[in-house]
């Protein structure tokens, strides 16, 4: 699997964009960077958005890409997958015709440019680009599995020609995703606070390096590349830091636009 860091910051400044990762340039998990670093074509490439939860930094350029579709690609259809709760604040919130209009509708309820399906946590949903093949040998299987987040949240177990990737969304300290990501071939995984604010990332349920190092020891078997996303880039190089001192090999601080072969 090709991943392509778009964004992998818990905040916003020039450098640092909020968290998107692109697989294989057609499947996005969440949605906080995707117009300002995709050309025209690049977006068009995309077919699938899984959506960790409904806070602001992970699913505000959706809009702008329905936008972007919309004003010339007109028989695009991007699938974006959430939980139950995801999909209601997406419609009820966002897409509401008030705060932008209702994507799923337009430019016509038969072929409109978003479609929103809901998915449950722990039931794969399968991604095939020829629906005819029985055993879609080229296909991606993603399992939502629930995490511990202010908001109703859940990561992401991406499975494709043999190879895994788990991505956690934001949460706290959590337990049902580390047996996905036992032996996985890489783990996103968000530290958001150094470990100073760790009374902080408790309240708002994140992870800051100490509380990630007694999350780790939850994984049976350490992922081969364990990739940390979401830091506060006001406290980017303290993170970083953090994590050099843990002293595990394969635990590196994303930068965005780093491209990986996974
Ligand atoms: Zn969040
Ligand atoms: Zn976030």
């Amino acid at each position: 699997m090709k991943l392509r860091i778009l964004g992998s910051a818990g905040a916003e400044f020039p450098d640092f964009r909020p968290p998107a990762f692109l697989i294989d340039d057609s499947l996005l998990l969440d949605a906080g960077t995707i117009g300002s670093v995709l050309t025209e074509e690049e977006q068009w490439s995309i077919k699938n958005i899984f959506i960790t939860h409904a806070h602001l930094d992970h699913i505000r350029s959706i809009p702008a890409l329905a936008d972007n579709i919309i004003v010339k690609n007109l028989r695009h259809l991007v699938d974006v997958y959430a939980p139950q709760s995801v999909i209601d604040a997406l419609r009820n919130h966002l897409f509401n015709g008030l705060i932008w209009p209702d994507f799923t509708c337009l430019p016509t309820p038969e072929e409109p440019v978003l479609r929103f399906n809901t998915i449950e946590p722990l039931v794969p949903v399968l991604l095939c680009d020829k629906p005819e093949e029985p055993r879609c040998l080229n296909g991606y299987t993603l399992t939502a599995i629930t995490v511990h987040h202010t908001v109703p949240a859940v990561g992401y177990c991406v499975e494709h020609a043999g190879r895994r990737l788990v991505y956690t969304g934001d949460t706290g300290p959590t337990e049902e995703i580390w047996s996905y990501a036992s032996g996985a071939d890489a783990l996103i995984v968000e530290v958001s606070f150094p470990n100073s604010q760790e009374p902080l990332a408790l309240l708002t349920q994140h992870l800051c390096c100490s509380l990630l190092e007694k999350e780790l020891t939850k994984i049976a078997v350490l992922p081969k590349r364990i990739l940390i996303t979401h830091p506060k880039p006001q406290y980017y190089e303290q993170i970083k830091s953090e994590i050099a001192q843990m002293g595990i090999r394969q635990v590196e601080l994303l930068r965005d636009g780093t491209i990986y072969d996974i």
